[in-house]
C-alpha cells in the first residue's frame, strides 16, 4: 500500500522529495532478503560494555577488519585464550588506562584509529566517572530510551550505537541500528528522505515494524539489510535487476539497473 511521504510527522522542514512507499511493513522486505540469502549465522551475544566498544571500533570500518579489532584488543588485555564467552575475561580497565598511542596501536586495523583511540579512552573514563565501575550491566535496570539516552551521552557513542548496544548485546531490547548500508538502502527504498540521518531513518522505520516482531528479528533485519548494502546494493553501484527487493524499492521499481 503506497503510503506518501510527507505525511510522515516525523520529519517536519526537512523533506526534500516524496519517495513512494512500494510495501506495507518490514515484512515484506525480510521476506524477500529471507529468501535471497537464506538462514544467518547465530550472532554471538556479548554484554553491553564488549558491544559498545565495538560499535565504537567498527564504525565505517569492515566487518573482517572489526572482528580483527576486537581480537587484537582481547589479546592485548587479557582475554586470551579465544572461547565462546571468552570476552567476559577482557579486563577493559587496562583498556581505558592504556595510552591513547598503545590503543591507536592495538586498534590500527579499524579506520580513524587515532581518532577512535580517543573516543574509546574517553568513553570508558566517561563510563567510571558516571557509575564508580567500568561496567554497563546496571543498564538492564533501565526502560529502553533510558538506556539509549544514557548511552548516547558517552563521548564515542551516538545513535548507531546506542541501539546497537540495546538490540544487539545481552540486553537485547527493541531497536533498529541504522549504519550506512541500512541508511542508504532505507532511502533507495522510499523509506526516508535522501536527507535523512540514521536517527530519522530509524525512526521512520520502526513504525512499518509488525507487531510480532522481537528483538533478535529486528537483529536478523538489520543483519540481512547490511549484506544486501554490502554485495547489490552498494555505495557505488545498485545491481538493481537481480534484487529481490526491486518490486517493492521505490528506486528499482523505476529504473533499469545494472
Ligand atoms: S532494487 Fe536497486 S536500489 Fe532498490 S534495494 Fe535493490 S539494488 Fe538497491
Amino acid at each position: 500500500m503506497p503510503v506518501p511521504f510527507a505525511q510522515n510527522e516525523l520529519f517536519p522542514g526537512v523533506l526534500t522529495s516524496t519517495p513512494k512507499l512500494l510495501f506495507r511493513d518490514l515484512q515484506a522486505v525480510q521476506d524477500r532478503l529471507q529468501r535471497w540469502h537464506g538462514p544467518l549465522e547465530p550472532r554471538e551475544v556479548w554484554d553491553p560494555l564488549t558491544q559498545l566498544i565495538y560499535s565504537i571500533c567498527s564504525s565505517r570500518t569492515k566487518d573482517a577488519e572489526s572482528h580483527a579489532v576486537m581480537l587484537a584488543l582481547r589479546e592485548r588485555y587479557n582475554g586470551w585464550p579465544i572461547g565462546p564467552n571468552s570476552y567476559d575475561e577482557v579486563r577493559w580497565e587496562l583498556l581505558r588506562d592504556a595510552s591513547v598511542a598503545e590503543i591507536e596501536d592495538t586498534i590500527r586495523l579499524a579506520t580513524f584509529p587515532d581518532r577512535k583511540a580517543v573516543q574509546l579512552k574517553r568513553t570508558l573514563q566517561s563510563i567510571t566517572e558516571r557509575t564508580g565501575a567500568l561496567s554497563l550491566s546496571f543498564l538492564s535496570k533501565y526502560r529502553t530510551e533510558k538506556i539509549r539516552t544514557w548511552i548516547e551521552q558517552l563521548p564515542g557513542a551516538g545513535v548507531k550505537a546506542s541501539a546497537a548496544v540495546v538490540n544487539f548485546s545481552s540486553l537485547r531490547r527493541a531497536a533498529m541500528a541504522i549504519d550506512g548500508h541500512h541508511q542508504r538502502i532505507a532511502i533507495r527504498l522510499g523509506a526516508a528522505p535522501q536527507n535523512a540521518t540514521a536517527r530519522q531513518v530509524e525512526e521512520a522505520l520502526m513504525p512499518l515494524v509488525p507487531a510480532g516482531w522481537t528483538p533478535l528479528t529486528l537483529d536478523d533485519h538489520h543483519r540481512l539489510v547490511k549484506k544486501l548494502g554490502q554485495s547489490l546494493c552498494t555505495l557505488r553501484q545498485t545491481q538493481c535487476r537481480r534484487c529481490p527487493l526491486r518490486d517493492i524499492c521505490a528506486t528499482g521499481a523505476g529504473d533499469s539497473g545494472a
